[in-house]
């Protein structure tokens, strides 16, 4: 039975997810009028199912669509950005927009739109569907293809224009080296810039110096969560039996068997908190030493948008 748990360093909250949350909260918390007003998200504020379960508790509305808020609400948009078309939509609704999108994914709207702009066809590289593909598409929905996968890339047809290469800002880094080799082979004079996030190369880093050492790994993180995803793809691409799980309750006992030493880690939308039950429940089952792994020290902090100050109840909203 396992004896050690090697814990991630980094490991969850990222400064973009940390500012996502805040926003939310101190808007929710928020007295207008003497009033609390309700308070609508477009889509989940970040892709963790307890946050938004905690948020929903304490009144926060999710929606998919700017139609479904009330004309005059406000409207927290996702840390992972929106299209200018749904700005633009929540806009006409007259809807009062708070902006939680991480500064690193406004960082690749501005870049993919300046490309289209400067005559570029731009590719994302990055999975279609995903909220942030979905929002940067949108800046230049005419001039932008996304591909996944090197075979994407050889399936192109032909656009006519320079190439400029953005990407997803949660994408696994051997894999998206892999895309953008294709893309410099088939695009020799492709421009290419490569926006995965501080946080998603320290996570990938650090899960694979555990699950290098470890005999199973444990990955802490909701299916839609792109980088919780691909933190467990990472550590199974070492050989390690690697699962990733919303939390304790979706653990199976029967993985422990023969294991020595757990690695653990979680994604950059998982609090803290939901580790230390997994932590716990590996104690009482004979673990006697917990070792952090640190790989990279982070100090990233993002400002608070400016629609948000610092008072309780900000005057702008
Ligand atoms: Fe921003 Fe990276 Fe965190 Fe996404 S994972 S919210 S891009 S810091």
């Amino acid at each position: 039975m396992p004896h050690t748990v090697l814990l991630a360093e980094p490991r969850g909250f990222c400064a973009g997810v940390v500012r996502a949350i805040n926003v939310l909260d101190q808007v929710l918390d928020q007295v207008i009028d003497g009033a609390q007003e309700p308070v609508y998200a477009f889509h989940e504020i970040v892709h963790n199912r307890y946050v938004v379960d905690d948020f929903r508790s304490r009144g926060a509305i999710f929606v998919e669509d700017v139609s479904e808020v009330p004309a005059g609400a406000r409207i927290v948009f996702s840390a992972h950005g929106v299209a200018p078309a749904v700005v633009q939509a929540a806009r006409d609704r007259g809807l009062r927009i708070i902006d939680a999108t991480c500064p690193l994914v406004t960082k690749v709207h501005l870049e993919t739109k300046k490309a289209a702009r400067d005559g570029f066809d731009v590719l994302l590289v990055g999975h279609e569907g995903h909220d942030e593909v979905e929002g940067t598409k949108g800046e230049a929905l005419e001039h932008t293809r996304v591909v996944d996968t090197p075979r994407d890339v050889q399936a192109l047809a032909e656009g006519g224009r320079p190439i400029f290469v953005v990407t997803q800002t949660t994408l696994s880094v051997d894999d998206t080296a892999a895309t953008i080799d294709a893309i410099r082979d088939r695009y020799p004079d492709a421009e290419v810039r490569n926006d995965i996030c501080y946080a998603t190369t320290n996570r990938q880093a650090a899960v694979k110096v555990i699950a290098e050492r470890a005999d199973l790994v444990i990955v802490i993180g909701s299916r839609n969560s792109s980088n919780s995803v691909r933190l467990r793809e990472v550590a199974a691409a070492t050989g390690t039996p690697s699962y990733r799980v919303d939390g304790i309750e979706e653990i199976d006992p029967a993985w422990y068997e023969g294991v020595g030493i757990v690695g653990l880690t979680a994604g950059a939308s998982v609090p803290d908190t939901l580790l230390q039950p997994v932590i716990d429940d590996l104690r009482a089952r004979g673990v006697t030493r917990v070792e952090p792994v640190i790989v990279a020290e982070e100090t990233v902090e993002f400002r608070m948008p400016e629609e948000i100050d610092a008072s309780p109840a900000s005057p702008t909203l």
